[in-house]
């Protein structure tokens, strides 16, 4: 492709800014990247609290969060945050020892030993009956093959046929039970539920896995885990400065045209006019499962078969608080209440967040999940007062709500549709229309994948 082609890339989060790094390290420089909010990191976003950074996004990362490390190395910045730590409660707020730690404990309780043998007999059965399973992003999946780049330091390039990935098309419960390790799912629950991802009867095995690959998960168990001192949002507004055109902010884009070899972008009032167009905004279209949010459509010149296929994304209703606790009611560390991470408990608090160690008067926040494909959504209001009464429950009562949202979460496909070839389906459009689809749909809501993705997508088609 021709390096002095003119790419407008939509939105200043992980996905949007890593894609303009990538282009830009392979020599394609004529970018223009628009934020419609004032600042950058888009689901990264770490407010100010007394002179310091609190989380009402993304957390943390993983020592395999290999994108995420590139742009740390472009910056010259390190993950140099407070290190995270965890204990766990159940739903009357008595803290339990769910995993006993001593050897001692184990042997006593035979369910422990039954779910290590379990999780053993997991991790084998990844490395060889669904090798493959791991790569980033979906090509292939539903049609029993694997095609992209491994998780590993040198992130190799690996294809192959394996008709048994077809089995990652079906939720993630009935995927654990049909190999006989239903254990394992809670193990795997505390970063995935909580983290706002859905309940496993839901939710394609596909997406738990390619997050939570075995690596990964047994990092969130040895609690090996990055954080950054001024917060998540800080790597993304590091990234924004060393890139060499940063994010036009406070640009929502109104209008694109596609038409003539060329796209047309309405923005700030002017029609501007590129060769090639990102999109790492949402891509979904208001359906009957989604509706009430600003889709594709309402900007775009959409096509049949982007109408088609963009229709059948879902999300997640993720409500975030950040509650501000007087001293006494601190809480110790941050705790995992895994009685409310269960469909009948929808709205529940499923895990509060202490970030700083100190006495301060500071920030914790809370995680609560509003919608399972078969129960009524829960209001917002109603999903917050339930909250606020769990941390009563919890003994951390908390009156002051300092900052709160409500978000657009992990935005994916169901079972039907996974196995019906969405993903190939898509990948089959990418720059059809001179439109790229980057962003948490085509690979997993986290910064690393989607940052990933869009080195790949640099990768593959520019
Ligand atoms: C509460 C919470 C906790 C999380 N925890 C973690 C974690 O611990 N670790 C982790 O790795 N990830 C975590 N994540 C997920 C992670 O933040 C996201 O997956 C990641 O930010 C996705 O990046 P993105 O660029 O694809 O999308 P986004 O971050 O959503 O960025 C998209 C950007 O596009 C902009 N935009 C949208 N429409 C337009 C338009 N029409 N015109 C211009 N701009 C537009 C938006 O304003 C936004 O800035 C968490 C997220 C949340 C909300």
């Amino acid at each position: 492709m021709d390096k002095n082609i003119r790419i407008c890339i939509i939105g200043g989060g992980p996905a949007g800014l890593s894609a303009g790094m990538y282009l830009e390290k392979k020599g394609y420089e004529n970018y223009v990247i628009y934020e419609r909010n004032d600042r950058v990191g888009g689901k990264c976003w770490s407010p100010y609290y007394n002179g310091r950074r609190y989380e009402m996004g993304a957390i943390m990362g993983v020592p395999s969060y290999y994108a995420v490390e590139d742009v740390e190395k472009f910056c010259g910045i390190t993950h140099d945050g407070p290190k995270l730590n965890r204990n766990y409660k159940d739903g009357n707020g008595n803290v339990i020892e769910p995993f006993a730690r001593t050897l001692g404990n184990i042997i006593k309780n035979p369910w422990l030993l039954k779910m290590k043998k379990q999780l053993k007999t997991f991790g084998e059965l990844l490395e060889t009956k669904y090798k493959g399973y791991d790569v980033n992003g979906h090509r292939g999946v539903a049609e029993g093959r694997y095609d992209g780049y491994a998780v590993t330091p040198g992130r190799e390039k690996v294809q192959g046929v394996n008709p048994n990935l077809k089995d990652l098309a079906m939720p993630f419960k009935d995927f654990c039970e049909m190999n006989g390790v239903p254990l394992v799912q809670k193990i795997w629950i505390g970063p995935f539920t909580s983290f706002g991802y859905g309940y496993f009867d839901e939710i394609p095995a596909a997406y738990v896995l390619k997050y939570l690959d075995y690596q990964t998960c047994m990092n969130f168990v040895k609690v090996n885990l990055w954080t950054w001192k001024n917060g998540t949002q800080y790597i993304w507004e590091q990234l924004n400065d060393h890139i060499k055109h940063p994010a036009v902010l406070n640009s929502t884009i109104e209008k694109v045209e596609r038409h003539d070899g060329k796209v047309f972008v309405t923005v700030n009032g002017k029609v501007e006019e590129f060769d090639k167009i990102i999109v790492t905004a949402p891509l979904h279209i208001p359906n009957k499962r989604a509706d009430g949010q600003k889709g594709m459509d309402e900007y775009f010149d959409v096509r049949d078969d982007e109408k088609e296929l963009f229709s059948k994304i879902d999300y997640e209703r993720y409500d975030v608080q950040a509650f501000l606790t007087k001293p006494e009611n601190h809480p110790e560390i941050s705790y995992y209440v895994f009685d409310n991470m269960v469909p009948e408990r929808l709205g529940r608090l499923m895990v509060y967040y202490r970030r700083w160690r100190d006495e301060i008067d500071q920030v914790i926040t809370t995680y609560a999940l509003r919608k399972h494909k078969n129960s009524k959504e829960i209001p917002y209001e109603e999903c917050r007062q339930m909250v606020q009464d769990d941390l009563k429950i919890m003994k951390n009562p908390a009156e002051k709500v300092i900052n709160e949202w409500s978000v657009y979460y992990f935005p994916h496909v169901f079972t039907e549709d996974y196995a019906a070839g969405w993903y190939d389906k898509v990948e089959a459009m990418q720059g059809k229309y001179d439109t790229y689809y980057a962003g948490e749909v085509m690979s997993f809501g986290d910064m690393d994948e989607t940052a990933e993705y869009s080195r790949e997508l640099v990768d593959r088609f520019f």
